[in-house]
């Protein structure tokens, strides 16, 4: 089966500043229509009736949906599905979006600094492998880097601890937490091919949300299909 991937970005939505312009998020107090909007419209691009989205809460449970499933899981940060047709996405502004894509799942998973550090990667991997035993191929999408990711001393020690790939120095010379290098070797301890791709930090390019540039901000989606 074919599967999507694709990154949503600020641009050319409804929403009003500082959620300008294509705010997916219905967290953020942002107006509702406006994110009701702006998701209908992602749903036209992908051609589907609508996305599956979840309330993500920084943990490493997963959840299964098909086209059955009504609401969106709450208390998870990936979503698995099998069902062609049906998108899921995961909201972010500096955390680590990834894309996950068997023969016949695909999966999104929402990875911030306490998602690395519980594992949610390597859950959500699982997962997949329950669905497919086949190979799993991964996407990184763009998220804050380590020379702008500022952290204290004990912080960036209790994550390098978890995922030493995460040890990072920031421009400014002080401790920093490089998490998409963290959820690259997440992934490639699982086993998974990460395909090489250019390193797009949020806080550093204008065309995505960063809730450390921003402050009150919007959430860009990535998301993940299999074509029906
Ligand atoms: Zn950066």
């Amino acid at each position: 089966m074919r599967a999507r991937v694709l990154v949503t970005t600020r641009a050319g939505g409804r929403s009003a500043p500082p959620y300008d312009e294509n705010n997916l998020a219905t967290h953020v107090g942002d107006d509702p229509d406006a994110v009701a909007a702006n998701r209908r419209r992602l749903a036209g691009q992908l051609g589907v009736d609508g996305v599956r989205f979840m309330a993500q809460v920084h943990g490493a449970d997963v959840a299964v949906v098909d086209a059955a499933t009504r609401d969106d899981p709450a208390d998870v940060d990936a979503l698995v599905t099998q069902a062609p047709g049906l998108a899921v996405a995961v909201l972010v502004a500096d955390c680590v979006p990834v894309a996950l894509v068997a023969g016949t799942a695909v999966a999104v998973v929402h990875a911030g600094r306490r998602g690395v550090v519980d594992g949610v990667v390597a859950a959500a991997v699982d997962a997949v492998r329950r669905l497919d035993s086949g190979p799993v191929v991964a996407t990184v999408g763009p998220a804050i880097c380590g020379r702008c990711y500022e952290v204290p001393a004990a912080m960036q020690d209790e994550v390098v601890a978890a995922v030493p790939a995460a040890k990072a120095t920031t421009a400014a010379g002080t401790p920093g937490l490089d998490l998409p290098a963290a959820v690259r070797s997440q992934l490639a301890d699982a086993g998974v091919e990460v395909p090489a791709q250019p390193g797009i930090c949020t806080r550093e390019d204008p065309r995505f949300y960063s809730h450390r540039r921003d402050g009150v901000t919007g959430r860009f989606a990535m998301v993940a299909m299999l074509s029906p």
